[in-house]
């Protein structure tokens, strides 16, 4: 049964958070459908009361998307625009950024994270980078996404690029999850933010190509951009019905985590 996984990078610095937090907490329990937070740790430092009020409630995981939001690889972005930079920080930066992620987790959530998302993604991910796969496992993650750009370090991921384990680098513990088809906040900018109808018929086309083709659909949304015009997160319901209808599973990244390992032992 293929599955569908619904992650939120929450980032802002402004009032989003919460509002987003409330409406995610809501559509998740109206819905008994589990999904994984991966929060900046300043972001969760300004929103902790809310925050620990969400993770009681037990329908949303907290992971960890940097303390800062610094990238840990340069993006060189290639599309109709040209080609844009997004440069990455120091070596040290990044290692400094995910130790205090966790931190952060833990002081304030009593959270162990195991779950990460880099800042803006990558082609490949990190498998080109043993350093910062290094970095990960000395920080106890086991399942990240970080390679949600295509080769050109842009958008759509091709569905095709399933799930793997870090096995040829040495850190077959760690398990990516490419980001598929096009972000939210890229897809709903083109769309247009007010046409939420269009971005739904987008996704659920992503959800018959998974189902037909058998793959787990690894989706990526933001705080910010999933309640822009959107603030009971209605886009998010209908596509957890939508794809429950068409016969995936709705499950969270720690229990696809575990679903993976026992698939590989049993390999
Ligand atoms: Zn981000």
């Amino acid at each position: 049964m293929p599955k569908f996984l619904i992650g939120y990078d929450v980032e802002s610095y402004d009032d989003s958070t919460k509002a987003f937090l409330q409406a995610a907490s809501k559509v998740h329990r109206d819905l008994e459908s589990e999904a994984t937070i991966f929060i900046v740790g300043k972001t969760l430092e300004k929103n902790a009361s809310i925050a620990e009020e969400v993770l009681n409630l037990g329908d949303l995981e907290f992971h960890q998307h940097t303390y800062s939001h610094v990238l840990l690889k340069t993006v060189v972005q290639e599309n109709e625009e040209g080609i844009t930079i997004f440069p990455s920080g120091s070596f040290d930066e990044v290692c400094e950024e995910i130790q205090k992620g966790q931190q952060v987790l833990k002081d304030i959530l009593g959270v162990e994270g195991t779950g990460f998302t880099a800042p803006y993604n990558y082609y490949r991910g990190i498998g080109d980078r043993l350093d910062l796969l290094q970095v990960l496992r000395d920080n106890q993650i086991k399942f990240v996404r970080s390679a949600g750009r295509n080769e050109r370090d842009w958008q759509p991921v091709p569905f095709e690029w399933q799930p793997y384990f870090y096995e040829a680098q040495g850190y077959g513990e760690i398990l990516e999850c490419p980001i598929h088809g096009w972000q939210d906040c890229i897809a709903r900018e083109k769309l247009g933010w007010e046409n939420v109808t269009e971005y739904i018929k987008m996704v659920k086309k992503d959800i018959d190509h998974a189902c037909a083709n058998q793959l787990d659909f690894v989706y990526g949304s933001h705080d910010w951009s999933s309640i822009r015009h959107d603030p009971e997160l209605e886009h998010i319901a209908e596509l957890i019905m939508y794809a429950r209808e068409k016969g995936m599973e709705v499950i969270n990244y720690s229990q696809y985590y575990e679903q993976k390992l026992a698939e590989k032992k049993i390999k």
